[in-house]
């Protein structure tokens, strides 16, 4: 837990007790501040029905939770009550009031004192950040560097901290476009790209369109926040993918423990599990946003002005972790986006049976939602089988999709996939081992027909080979080119860019990486399976 206190001579947070300008000793008043800048004051004194320069005059910062600092003194915000008023309405007002040029300066002046007073806490972090960032690169000067950036404040200063550290601005840059930014990240990379031309910058985007895999699987949800993998991880990690292949790299990311209880124990410097010649460092891990906010206030750095309007933390504007403080400033300041999506979700609500689907969205119980319900689509992922008469070793399937030459795909992380092998006209194939020949699997059944035999004709453990299978059948049934699975196998074996399913016999080594990663072996059928299925 950390501590933030207040100078009453200065009128300024202070990371730590002794102020840094008059050596007096501060009161502690929270554990984490972030500025409130001009802009958010005027949404604060719409909201709470203040007249226009009510806080121009004061020094005001949020402290993460239900309260504000204002002047000092903490004062509650009843955040519920605010968000039942009209965002329409909240809109209408904000655009008649304005933030003058000399309150701007006047801020700019509390700023300067806030960076006085805090010179040494700030020398710290950067001192810690520079050593992370020393150590890293220890022993790696032939990896590739690269900082992962988002467009939010974390990989602001993290890209200022590896450029200092570095002394060159050359570090490559990649920037993962989820294709639901807010539009202030988007304008904020396009300035920061105009600014530092000479820092290479990769963009990585999913060719998916998030409101069609909606319209299909649903909306994503905190336990099922499928559209990450999609729209994130994916594309990045296949980029990284491209990347280590022929070298090793260094990526330098914004995480913090302060931003989750499942990032407490995180390390500074580690290896990343999942593409093998990652380096993944950290420099900021100990950082809280009191710090973040001290350095690029110090440092004079541009930001994403979503923070200026009162958001915490920008990422994508649908995203189920977000807070419903959150989704309430986008349908504010963001209604383009915010309302078509408010209203989907409400067609959701009431394709489920929601009785006040309303507030079902609005409550923000919308994000608890698990598996396919209220969706055509679930029944897809079913795998239905029976055992095969006295034949211990074998199953029958019944597919939802019939049988299609694309099915052989799925089967080629077991072994080799021989169609001219087995009896053509009982649509019989013969799946071999790499390295034998020898056969593992026959499956056998007619293109068009949805009656599957699978027998195991040799495996140490038929069980789990049978439950392999399961997952592979499941991803045939479900499959909507998501690319879950590509982002998955380390030596990018598997395509989606053909618009079908492919895995590269010559490239996949039957590492069966793929097969169960996501438990029921699709992502997308994980998430449309109901807890009653
Ligand atoms: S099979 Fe793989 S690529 Fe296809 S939808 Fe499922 S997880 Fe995504
Ligand atoms: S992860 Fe890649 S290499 Fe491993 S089995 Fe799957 S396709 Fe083959
Ligand atoms: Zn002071």
């Amino acid at each position: 837990m950390s501590d933030i206190f207040w100078c009453n001579n200065c009128k300024v947070p202070l990371l730590k007790k002794e102020c840094g300008i008059c050596h007096d000793d501060g009161q502690r008043v929270a554990s984490d501040i972030r500025p409130v800048f001009p802009e958010e004051k005027r949404l604060l004194e719409v909201l709470l029905e203040y007249e226009e320069g009510y806080f121009r005059d004061k020094s005001v910062w949020d402290t993460n939770s239900n309260y504000l600092l204002i002047d000092g003194v903490t004062v509650a915000l009843n955040k519920g009550k605010l968000m039942k008023l009209d965002p329409g309405e909240i809109r209408l007002k904000l655009k008649r009031c304005s933030v003058p040029d000399d309150e701007l300066i006047e801020f700019e002046d509390n700023v300067d004192k806030f960076v006085r007073c805090n010179q040494n806490s700030l020398n710290e972090s950067e001192i810690e950040a520079f050593d992370i960032i020393k150590e890293a690169r220890m022993g790696r000067d032939k990896h590739i560097s690269m900082v992962s950036f988002s467009g939010g404040k974390d990989s602001t200063v993290v890209s200022d901290l590896v450029r200092r550290a570095y002394a060159n601005q050359s570090v490559l840059h990649i920037f993962g476009d989820t294709t639901l930014e807010l539009p202030d990240t988007q304008e904020y990379v396009a300035r920061f790209k105009k600014f530092h031309n000479k820092t290479p910058f990769l963009e990585s985007r999913s060719h998916h369109n998030f409101r069609d895999l909606c319209e299909q699987i649903g909306p994503p949800s905190r336990v099922m926040r499928w559209c990450c993998t999609i729209f994130k991880t994916g594309p990045i990690s296949q980029t990284f993918d491209g990347i280590s292949r022929t070298k090793s790299i260094l990526t330098y990311y914004g995480i913090r423990k302060s931003e989750s209880n499942q990032r407490a124990n995180y390390k500074a410097i580690t290896q990343s599990p999942k593409v093998t010649k990652q380096t993944v460092v950290s420099p900021i891990i100990n950082w809280i946003d009191a710090n973040i906010w001290l350095y690029i206030l110090s440092r004079k750095l541009d930001f994403n002005d979503a923070y200026r309007y009162g958001f915490s933390r920008v990422g994508c504007w649908a995203c189920p972790s977000n807070s419903l403080w959150a989704f309430f400033l986008t349908r504010i300041y963001f209604p383009e986006f915010s309302e078509p999506w408010r209203e989907f979700l409400i067609e959701v609500a009431v394709t489920m049976g929601k009785p006040d689907p309303e507030e079902y969205v609005d409550s923000g119980n919308w994000k608890a939602r698990q598996g396919g319900q209220g969706l055509t689509t679930a029944y897809k992922g079913l795998v239905t089988s029976k055992p095969c008469g006295d034949d211990p070793d074998a199953k029958t399937y019944t597919l939802t999709k019939p049988i299609s030459e694309e099915l052989y795909e799925y089967f080629k992380p077991f072994g080799d996939v021989a169609i001219g092998r087995g009896r053509s006209l009982l649509g019989e194939v013969f799946i071999l081992n790499k390295h034998t020949q020898e056969p593992l699997l026959v499956i056998q059944g007619r293109t068009g027909t949805s009656e599957l035999r699978v027998k195991v004709v040799s495996s140490k453990n038929t069980i789990l080979l049978m439950h392999r299978v399961d997952c592979q059948i499941r991803k045939y049934q479900s499959c909507v080119l998501c690319s879950g699975c590509s982002s998955v196998c380390p030596l990018g074996a598997i395509s989606d860019k053909a618009g079908r399913y492919t895995i590269n016999q010559e490239k996949c080594v039957n590492c069966l990486k793929c097969v169960a990663h996501f438990d029921t072996g699709c992502l997308v059928s994980k998430v449309l399976q109901t807890r009653r299925s």
